[in-house]
């Protein structure tokens, strides 16, 4: 098995690789290192390597691995499905939530951000591939529910995030991240300051990258396979 360095060095070249064959873009894009089910020293490993940002999906596991890290002073945004009982626990232990989908739960981790920690960076989850069962606001309702999270004092709205359809077609995972690149683009046509285009993973950073993203969520491509 690779070493996450090696797993480091290889999303690295693949991140620049992508960015050289797009024209006008930017010759960088952030890594968030995703380590849901992944052990707290192979975060503590990437870390050592550079990387700040680490997103987690669920709480429980979340908050010991914070625990045991807090030493490092990392930047934790959650990017999981958010439960109505589980935002005040979010809202303190987390710097970004990237998976706001609804107003309630935005109004919630406002109401519930501590006093004494900087507004709480969020991103709109959107369901860019309109599925059932994925999670994520509906294209046609992110415009509104982006208006209403500006006006949440607590809240900072940095921007959009979503999880295509999964596909291996190069051309098919282009056009989805281009539909959440043209919602990104309206929105700050209208005024909106967003700076965070949160798209691309292991499998696609590729066309993420050629559709404009400036966040990568990368987990397995940088720690291996995760554990059950
Ligand atoms: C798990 C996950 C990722 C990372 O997926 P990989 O395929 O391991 O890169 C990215 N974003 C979200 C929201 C995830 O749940």
């Amino acid at each position: 098995m690779n070493s996450v360095a090696d797993n480091l060095e290889t999303v690295q070249s693949r991140v620049t690789a992508a960015l050289a064959s797009t024209p006008n873009r930017p010759n960088s894009a952030q890594i968030l290192a995703v380590s849901k089910r992944q052990p707290a020293d192979a975060i503590r490993t990437l870390a050592t390597l550079g990387l700040r940002d680490f997103g987690e999906n669920y709480l429980q596991e979340a908050l010991p691995k914070q625990q045991q890290l807090q030493d490092l002073g990392l930047v934790w945004h959650f990017i999981g499905h958010i439960q109505t009982n589980k935002t005040r626990l979010i809202a303190s232990h987390f710097d970004w939530v990237q998976s706001v989908d609804r107003l309630k739960i935005a109004q919630r981790l406002n109401d519930q951000r501590p006093a004494e920690l900087a507004a709480l960076n969020v991103c709109l989850q959107v369901n860019i591939s309109d599925e059932d069962s994925k999670a994520g606001a509906a294209p046609a309702a992110v415009e509104q529910l982006a208006l209403a999270i500006t006006a949440l004092p607590r809240l900072k709205l940095r921007g959009l995030m979503a999880i295509p359809r999964a596909t291996t077609d190069y051309t098919e995972q282009v056009q989805a991240f281009g539909r959440l690149q043209a919602l990104f683009e309206r929105l700050n046509g209208k005024g909106l300051q967003l700076d965070t285009l949160s798209m691309g993973m292991s499998h696609d950073l590729e066309a993420a990258l050629a559709a404009g993203a400036t966040m990568l969520r990368i987990g397995q491509a940088l720690f291996g396979p995760r554990t059950a």
